[in-house]
């Protein structure tokens, strides 16, 4: 498509001279404490908007297993216990199932990762994906399918937030207590809350000034704008003015549907997405039928070792992911001198170069107006920054009603009564929507509504005080019995997380289910143990995220430095996702359970 980095052609001192320069335009001293909470004046921003909620009796019980988060985390670890015949209560703030996609239901809302490694539990559940990548009503109706195949609904609690989590010794059981009055217990504990489920938005002066309409992407308010998540049409905006703040994945997907809609689209940029192809088609169902028993974990193996770096004979899901790794690995062998991680980091550079030239002629190729196209160019490396893949957002530009509201990667200055300030110049809508992301690196206890008290009363914030500690991300010592489901301090698999769900699933049935076969009443980390896995993590310094030198965005913690406390909350395993996967299929099938210890 493009010129090699070696070609004479490319001035690579002037590209990494211009990253550096639109890097420094965009670092701001406030970092993350730019952006406001949803609480309080901003609390409706989070109001579910999908459901009315009716009334019911508390519970006041007793289950074996008390799951927080009805997401593909609650989702494949309840399957998994349940097959091994454990009880397990979901417990889900949403009005149902799901996770981010029962809450981001915003028209063009699509998984970037391939559906066949992406949608947990296909061949369990029998599920063809109908595209390469799902649109969000498919994977929501997927979650559901995965709930109704294994019986999760039958004890869930819907609409329902925990507010406390107390380990009461005298028991060896969790109380939970949630906004709905419910008291009830548990033997275990897991937590799958997600990493990015609370909304942010951005801590603009006069925000709470602005009188026309406005809510947040992750509650798309249909009744004011019609259509619907499945992208009809949304005649609501037909003679309206609307602004959209962000051009992140979110935007990038539901933008080309505004620009069909709405009267005039003013979208307002502080840094422009790499945009790269998206190449989505239907699944052949005859060929899908030809695939054999297991070929679902085959290719979510196959997907990681090749996104992280490893060599694999095939390609199997051959994506924009598998690309850039894919052009490294080719790069090492062509260099013909062997293997060393300073030889790797030259064939990721030389390789982001290239795609990066790519990223920005394909905006040329595709947009009309040449000021509009050099506003729209990324000048970062691809991965300082979630990487998007799109057929329609950038074409989106050449349509008259859309107006690219450039900010030179300052924001939005001011808002007032009646819209939204840029400089000097003033944008009239009738509608702000907030494409402004989601907390990232902020206190879980903030972020969760609720902070788990263990053993002698320890609060989870007072043991993280100096950041997470853990023992493969999930045990906790001092919090017996507790589960922590996520990526970090493990795998730290960003490109496809529900890979750590279904991994850590594992972990978590066969540990539980050891406990209740050997009338066990508590399993918990020993301390020496958490230490040691904390050293192990800390002496690879794998980090999640971009670098400091990026653009700043959540993958940097905006910028600012990462001190031990991030880095820890943010460290995975040394030697990588796939090293991870191995070590712990090992750990938990020696049957030994090291650095556990059951009571
Ligand atoms: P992001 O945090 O990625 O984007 C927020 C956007 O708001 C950025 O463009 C940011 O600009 C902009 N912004 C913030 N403050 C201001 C301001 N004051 N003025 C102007 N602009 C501002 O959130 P998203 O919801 O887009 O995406 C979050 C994550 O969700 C993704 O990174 C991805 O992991 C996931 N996602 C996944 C999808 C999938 O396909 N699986 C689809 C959608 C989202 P700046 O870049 O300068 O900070």
């Amino acid at each position: 498509m493009s010129a090699s980095p070696s070609s004479p052609d490319i001035d690579r001192e002037a590209m990494h001279a211009r990253y550096r320069a639109e890097r420094d335009k965009r670092l701001r001293p406030d970092g993350n404490d730019q952006y406001v909470e949803v609480t309080g004046v901003f609390e409706h921003y989070v109001d579910d908007p999908y459901v009315e909620v009716t009334e019911r009796e508390p519970v006041r019980d007793e289950v074996t297993v008390a799951f927080i988060g009805g997401g593909f985390a609650g989702l494949v670890n309840g399957a998994r216990l349940k097959e091994a015949g454990i009880d397990v209560r979901i417990v889900e703030k949403g009005g149902d199932v799901g996770g981010t996609w029962y809450w981001n239901r915003y028209p063009g809302a699509q998984c970037d990762t391939a559906a066949f490694v992406y949608l947990p539990l296909l061949e369990e559940t029998g599920h063809m994906p109908t595209e390469k990548y799902t649109h969000a009503p498919e994977i929501l109706d997927h979650s559901r399918r995965i709930a109704n195949h294994y019986g999760l609904y039958d004890d869930a609690l819907l609409s329902t937030t925990v507010t406390e989590l107390e380990w009461d010794e005298s028991v060896h059981r969790w109380i939970i207590r949630t906004n709905r009055g419910d008291e009830f217990r548990a033997q275990f504990v897991a937590m799958g809350t997600g990493p990015l489920h609370r909304p942010k938005l951005p801590g603009i002066p006069g925000i709470t000034d602005f009188a026309g309409h406005s809510f947040h992407t992750s509650r798309w308010d249909y009744d004011y704008t019609g259509g619907d998540p499945n992208g009809a049409l949304m005649e609501g905006l037909a003679d309206k003015r609307v602004g959209i703040i962000g051009t992140g994945a979110t935007a990038v997907q539901c933008i080309p549907h505004l620009a069909r809609s709405a009267g005039e689209l003013f979208v307002f940029q502080r840094t422009p997405s790499s945009i790269d192809i998206r190449n989505n088609h239907d699944i052949d169902a005859e060929w899908f039928d030809t695939l054999e028993p297991g070929w679902q974990e085959k290719w979510i193996e196959n997907f990681t070792i090749l996104q992280t770096g490893g060599f694999a004979e095939e390609d199997l899901v051959k994506d924009g992911w598998t690309d850039l790794s894919q052009r490294i690995r080719d790069r090492v062998l062509s260099y013909d001198e062997g293997f060393s991680p300073e030889l790797m980091l030259r064939a990721y550079h030389d390789s982001d170069d290239e795609k990066m030239v790519e990223i920005r002629d394909r905006v040329d190729e595709l947009i009309a107006d040449p000021d509009v196209a050099e506003a729209l160019k990324p000048w970062y490396r691809q991965l300082c920054k979630r990487p998007c893949f799109h057929d329609e957002y950038l074409q989106s530009y050449n349509n008259q009603n859309v107006h690219l509201i450039d900010t030179d990667g300052q924001g939005v200055r001011l808002i007032d009564e009646t819209g939204l300030w840029v400089g000097d110049d003033h944008y009239d809508v009738d509608c702000i929507i907030y494409a402004s992301g989601f907390e990232v690196g902020t206190e879980h206890a903030r972020r969760n509504g609720f902070d788990p008290v263990g053993r002698d009363g320890l609060r989870l914030s007072d043991h993280w005080e100096d950041g997470m500690r853990s023992m493969h991300g999930l045990h906790v010592h001092g919090f017996p019995n507790l589960f922590v489901v996520g990526f970090s301090q493990a795998a730290n698999l960003i490109s496809n997380v529900p890979h750590n769900f279904t991994d850590n699933s594992k972990t978590v049935t066969a540990v539980i289910a050891h406990a209740l076969d050997t009338g066990a009443q508590e399993v918990e980390v020993t301390a020496d143990a958490e230490g040691a896995w904390i050293t192990r993590l800390e002496s690879g310094g794998r980090m999640f995220g971009g670098s400091p030198d990026c653009t700043p965005g959540y993958y940097n913690n905006e910028g600012q430095p990462i001190g031990p406390r991030a880095l820890r909350n943010g460290v995975g395993f040394p030697e990588g996702p796939a090293a991870f996967f191995d070590y712990i299929d090992k750990w938990r099938n020696s049957g030994d359970f090291e650095g556990l210890e059951f009571r």
